[in-house]
């Protein structure tokens, strides 16, 4: 990653930063790649200034689930592309998961894979790595190893750890390394050859259903071994009302158990999927209203900890076809704050300093990683959203690879505008 020698001074924005207590009319002046100062009416000395009145400045943004399918999938996203993706869309940390051709199992496919990163990646990436060899549910991948090349959680994602006893040996070694363990909970023996949301929809397309139970029964056993072993468990892409439920109810009893949620979760329902839009096929499926009215309460008391994105690339020719057929997933890293900003803030779901925090710090925290904070010292890594700018999402505008994403030709509103990846500029798009 290259290290900007420049200064430059964000004059006039609306600091949020959750992490320092900060929603204020501030200036930050960057040098040397860091966080120099934040204060009033900041001298510019030689810096360069970027106005950015009217403007919200915050910590870049931090997805903790991201797929950038390299290596295996290159046709559908890379490293390089998936993290041009990111900082279009306001994120300077992304999380890469093991389930890549091979899976990320070892430390030798992480040294490998960071030498990808160092080469191609405008944005920090972060690699998680695989709960299981081969993710294939039996054996363990050897954590103390994957945790020396400096990885922060392990996820069998894309499946879930299907015997009980293989989890509550991955929960007992995590909780022994200091690693998180951040569950894809799904029951495919309750899912099984589902492809859509099980109810009236299903019935309705005649396709056969994932029913909530697949979720929430594998939600409450993971909680339960998570209970029992002293690990730090976090539940991937709660889609259901149930789940939310679950989780809320162990947290009150001090379960060690963190949440995220993704944003079709809370903007779409099931009923998107009758029109037979592949691209409105993912795992978990889009829910009824009831439970995106239970996410959107989940987020607003703290039950869900963070949103993230769940990129899941796949090409034209793979999601043009029958629904059926369709492999599960949609592209989120050039959505996500958007779509957070119109469902979540102008509801008043969430505060914009909530939505940061969820977006940023807690990501970062969960993690383990010092991202999230604009605090003086830190890597500038830092974006600069125009709240109230209004534009087309277009297929010609994506910068994935992969066009896989039901929110193609919505006019979305709020915007990143600028974003410093570690003290390096990146204009998404000219600011005024
Ligand atoms: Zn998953």
């Amino acid at each position: 990653m290259k290290k900007n020698a420049e200064t430059y001074l964000i004059r006039g924005g609306r600091i949020i930063d959750p992490a320092e207590g900060i929603d204020d009319n501030l200036d930050i002046m960057i040098a040397d790649g860091k966080i120099e100062d934040v204060g009033k009416g900041l001298d510019a000395k030689t810096a360069m200034v970027i106005d950015s009145k009217g403007m919200i400045v915050a910590p870049g943004l931090v997805d903790m689930h991201t797929h950038l399918r390299e290596p295996g999938r290159e046709d559908e996203e890379t490293v390089a592309t998936g993290a041009a993706a990111a900082i279009a869309g306001g994120f300077t940390t992304i999380s890469a998961m093991p389930n890549t051709d091979p899976a990320i199992d070892g430390p030798g496919r992480i040294k490998a894979l960071k030498e990808i990163i160092k080469k191609d990646a405008a944005a920090n990436v972060v690699i998680i790595g695989a709960i299981t060899k081969l993710r294939a549910g039996i054996e363990l991948a050897n954590f103390k190893a994957m945790k020396a090349e400096g990885v922060p959680a392990v996820s069998d994602d894309g499946s879930s750890v299907d015997d009980n006893a293989v989890m509550e040996k991955a929960l007992k070694a995590a909780a022994g390394e200091g690693l998180i363990v951040i569950a894809h909970c799904e029951d495919i023996k309750l899912s099984q050859k589902g492809v859509v949301n099980k109810g009236f929809i299903s019935t309705k397309m005649g396709l056969r259903g994932i029913s909530k139970e697949s979720e929430y029964i594998r939600v409450s056993r993971d909680i339960e071994l998570a209970k029992k072993t002293g690990a730090a468990l976090h539940i991937a892409h709660v889609s259901c009302a149930e789940s939310v439920d679950i989780i809320r109810k162990a947290r009150r009893s001090g379960t060690k158990v963190t949440a995220e949620t993704c944003p079709h979760y809370f903007s779409l329902t099931d009923a998107c999927c009758a029109t037979y839009d592949a691209n409105t096929k993912m795992n978990p499926p889009l829910r009824s209203k009831e439970d995106v009215e239970a996410i959107r309460a989940g987020l607003a008391d703290g039950t869900i900890d963070a949103i993230v994105t769940d990129h899941a690339p796949h090409t034209d020719s793979e999601k043009d076809v029958e629904f059926d057929f369709a492999p599960f997933g949609i592209i989120g890293l050039e959505t996500a704050l958007s779509l957070s900003i119109m469902e979540l803030v102008d509801t008043k779901v969430l505060t914009f300093g909530e939505l940061i925090r969820k977006l940023s710090f807690n990501p970062a925290k969960i993690l383990g990683i010092k991202k999230g904070s604009l605090k003086k010292g830190m890597t500038a890594d830092i974006v600069v959203i125009d709240p109230a700018k209004e534009y087309a999402y277009t297929k010609d505008s994506v910068k994935s690879i992969s066009k896989n994403s039901p929110f193609i030709g919505w006019t979305l509103k709020g915007k990143a505008v600028r974003v410093f990846v570690n003290g390096h500029p990146n204009p998404t798009y000219e600011v005024g």
